[in-house]
């Protein structure tokens, strides 16, 4: 299926669309905030430097974020395809994909970008609950896991995103509009932008990308 980013504001589903995407195509999904989770939650100097950064909804520098996806790119799983999902993040970072990317000969097939109103994305976010063993995410508004606090997959300990909290949810969207939205306009003129409409249940959205993606 080739070699996609994801763009689009928190809370636009990239990362339950990544997941579904990756598993159809057989391809690693690569997200960018889980790899720093990890590392914040192994206790890294990386997961130290960026954490202060991530509880505000600020970005972690571009340089830090190229290395980690141009090493991770170079790992024998990804030489087939892959969906990033938050990378890039930022205009200097998509250059730097490219440049990654033209070493190996291999460019970008397709830029999706997730469009959804603003008042959706809030709810999605303030309502939004991850399993911290395996990754799954819950809403409260689909009804939530079966078992309070506990995930339907594996039974690990279900949590809310520190960043995930209201005003830090609007700062992220501040960040999103100033830093990220002008990628809209460098995939466009690549020519590889594909916009997908967010909007409506899991599976719907999903039917969309699949078109996408294609
Ligand atoms: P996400 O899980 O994609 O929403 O990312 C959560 C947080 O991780 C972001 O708000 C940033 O602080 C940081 N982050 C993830 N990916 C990047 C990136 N490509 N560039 C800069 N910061 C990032």
């Amino acid at each position: 299926m080739g070699r996609i980013v994801i763009i689009g504001p928190p809370g636009a589903g990239k990362g339950t669309q990544a997941k579904l995407l990756s598993a159809l195509a057989g391809v690693p999904h690569i997200s960018t905030g889980d790899m720093l989770r990890e590392a914040i939650a192994a206790g890294t100097k990386l997961g130290q430097q960026a954490q202060k950064l991530m509880d505000r909804g600020q970005l972690v520098p571009d340089d830090v974020m190229i290395g980690i996806v141009d090493q991770r790119l170079q790992a024998p799983d990804a030489t087939g395809g892959f969906i990033l999902d938050g990378f890039p993040r930022t205009v200097a970072q998509a250059e730097a994909l490219d440049k990654m990317l033209a070493r190996r000969g291999v460019p970008l097939t397709v830029a999706l970008r997730f469009v959804v109103p603003e008042e959706d994305l809030v709810v999605r976010l303030t309502g939004r609950r991850v399993c911290r063993s395996c990754g799954a995410m819950f809403h409260v508004l689909d009804g939530g896991p079966a078992r309070a606090g506990r995930c339907d997959r594996c039974g690990g300990a279900l949590y809310q995103r520190a960043d995930d909290e209201e005003s830090t949810i609007r700062h992220r969207m501040e960040v999103f509009e100033k830093q990220t939205a002008p990628l809209r306009e460098y995939y466009e003129r690549a020519g590889i932008l594909r916009e997908v409409d967010g909007f409506g249940t899991r599976d719907e959205v999903f039917a969309r990308v699949k078109a996408a993606a294609a």
